[in-house]
């Protein structure tokens, strides 16, 4: 019998939180082993960081000089190298430091900042290493990270997923929060990929699965600035887990107020 395809979760910096769509999957999981030599997965056992696998699966932004060189190392040892969720695929929520200077921040935080190695920077894996695929969201789904094990196995390309959160709203038929509640919701410049979770329970989307297809971001801020919103309430709503995604990045430093007590 042919050996299985070797198949490997590495972290870097992040919160675990897109391992856990592995974990989450359950029996599907125990399915997936079947098919598949999980050989490297620290939150789930099995540990082997330089082993060469078929499948990298890579949660977290680049964010120290150790990711750095490990994430090069990853990259050598690997066929498909696929990015899980907003720290992977734009830099995620720590990525706000790149808009500071970080060695202020740090000397602020730590009594001893000589012992805290960082970057000024934290950056998506692409700007390091090419990238076979990205999964978006904060965090990613099971069915998300399957579909991609399916597709890398049987040759299939990835499933593009950047239609606005506003149609899968349609889809699913969830009434609209921001017209019918006037709530300051993402959907309308945010991807889909989550199945309109947030509207569906009634709340506002916060743009947990980056930018869509053609966001009208200037649109958007201006309907948001009409519901009241200040500029700096504006800019954050675009600056937050997928601050350093470009086009939420520049929406968010156009309606950036100057900080004083425009909150
Ligand atoms: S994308 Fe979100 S859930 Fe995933 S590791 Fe980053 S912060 Fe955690
Ligand atoms: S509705 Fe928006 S914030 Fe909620 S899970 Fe989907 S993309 Fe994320």
């Amino acid at each position: 019998m042919d050996a299985k395809p070797r198949l490997a979760v590495h972290k870097f910096s992040s919160c675990d939180g897109c391992q856990l769509a592995f974990l989450n999957l359950g029996v599907d999981l125990l399915k997936l082993a079947r098919i598949v030599d999980i050989v490297h997965f620290a939150e789930a056992g099995p540990v082997a960081p330089a082993a060469t696998v078929d499948i990298a699966f890579v949660e977290g932004s680049i964010s120290t000089p150790e990711d750095e060189e490990r994430i090069r190392l990853v990259r050598k040892n690997s066929r498909y190298l696929v990015t899980i969720g907003a720290c992977a695929t734009a830099g995620g929520l720590q990525a706000l430091r790149n808009r500071a200077v970080a060695a202020d921040w740090i000397a602020e935080i730590y009594p001893r900042p000589e012992f805290i190695k960082a970057l000024p920077t934290s950056t998506p894996v692409a700007a390091h290493v090419p990238v076979d695929e990205e999964l978006w969201g904060c965090p990613v789904t099971g069915r998300q990270v399957l579909a991609a094990v399916r597709g890398r196995l049987f040759g299939v390309g990835p499933a593009i997923e950047d239609d606005k959160v506003c149609l899968e709203c349609k889809r699913r038929q969830a009434v609209c929060v921001l017209v019918t509640r006037g709530a300051p919701c993402m959907g309308p410049v945010t991807r889909t990929g989550c199945g309109a979770l947030c509207p569906h329970l009634r709340r506002d989307c916060y743009a947990c699965y980056g930018p869509a297809e053609n966001p009208n971001t200037q649109a958007l801020g201006q309907r948001l600035a009409d519901l009241g919103l200040s500029r700096t309430a504006i800019a954050r709503r675009f600056l937050s887990i997928n601050n350093a995604a470009p086009v939420f990045r520049d929406a968010g430093t156009s309606w950036q107020g100057d900080g004083n007590g425009d909150a």
